[in-house]
């Protein structure tokens, strides 16, 4: 049986054709699958600008653009593994708790056929419940966590689930190994002078934007994999971790992120390490009439398939 692949631009024009993820057939029965890109619809958890439940929609839209082959690296994603578009998971548009119960269950229900879920969010209270999921199936995991925000607040406006939480709840619940934790592109204004220290107190290397600036980020990512590797990792990639300028459709933009570049540097870094998941959240496309978020959100996705263990790499 071949593997599912992308429709190429030759067989259907890009503006054409199914709405999936790359145009994938999208019909894949998961017990003949590796990998899962699943949508998830979901922006109950923001604080501020909404619309990240438009995410999953507008990705699939510019994704038409993307080829199969990585000239970079010569990865070939759909040749080394079989990976569909496995469509969203039905959130609960009226009610957070129940919503983050139903991603839960569908992570559940992918992790048990072995499906390695690439996600396209959503707001990142979503990163809760996959990692719930993962961890009952991989225990504790390492990650990296590209943000322009840390997401370990105790609470929002007195609630403990939200989108600045996920990373917070992890730990207490003890799904993150936190000496296999790295979070990139910190930066903003906080509350209190020490808001980025309870990340360190955790055990995580926390990369302040500062540290990015003006350069390649293929040095760090040599000190990242060795802080991570050695068990499973996760991958969570906020797209407001990059500057405005990029991916200005977000809710919670900070000025002064990582280029695309730089993203890419991250992304081609974590290659080798044992990834069991990624996530690419916090697209909300409404603020961003070029769709060029949506597009850069595609991309980065496309690159963590790159990544995948399985996936030949030769750059
Ligand atoms: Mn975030
Ligand atoms: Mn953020």
């Amino acid at each position: 049986m071949t593997n599912p692949q992308p429709l190429g631009g030759n067989e259907m024009p890009r503006f054409a054709g199914s709405g999936t993820f790359m145009r994938l057939p999208g019909i894949s029965d998961l017990a003949h699958l590796d990998v899962a890109v699943v949508g998830v619809p979901f922006d109950l958890g923001t604080s501020n600008r909404p619309g990240a439940r438009y995410g999953p929609r507008d990705i699939r839209a510019e994704s038409v653009l993307l080829r199969p082959y990585n000239m970079a690296t010569r990865a070939a994603p759909f040749d080394s593994l079989r990976i569909d578009d496995t469509g969203d998971v039905a959130t609960n548009a009226f009610n957070l708790a129940d919503s983050v119960d139903r991603i839960e269950m569908h992570y559940d229900f992918l992790l048990a056929h072995d499906v390695k879920p690439v996600t396209m969010g959503g707001d990142h209270t979503i990163a809760l419940p996959i990692l719930r999921a993962i961890a009952k199936k991989h225990g504790p995991v390492g990650m990296v966590h590209i943000d322009a925000h840390t997401d370990i607040n105790d609470s929002m406006f007195g609630e403990k689930v939200a989108h600045g939480t996920p990373f917070r709840r992890a730990v207490e619940e003890n799904l993150l190994d936190g000496d296999r934790v790295v979070q990139i592109g910190m930066r903003g204004t906080g509350y209190a002078a020490d808001d980025f220290d309870w990340s360190r107190e955790q055990g995580f290397r926390v990369v302040q934007i500062e540290e990015c600036w003006h350069k390649s980020l293929v040095p760090l990512m040599e000190e990242v994999r060795e802080k991570v590797a050695g068990g499973p990792v996760y991958i969570s990639f906020d797209i407001d971790g990059l500057d405005p300028a990029f991916a200005p459709g977000t809710g919670t933009p900070e000025v002064a992120g990582l280029t695309v570049p730089q993203a890419l540097e991250i992304i081609r870094g974590c290659h080798g390490l044992d990834i069991v998941g990624c996530d690419l959240v916090e697209v909300a496309p409404i603020y961003d009439t070029s769709g060029a978020t949506a597009l850069t959100a595609a991309n980065l996705l496309y690159e963590m398939l790159c990544v995948l263990p399985g996936v030949e790499y030769r750059s």
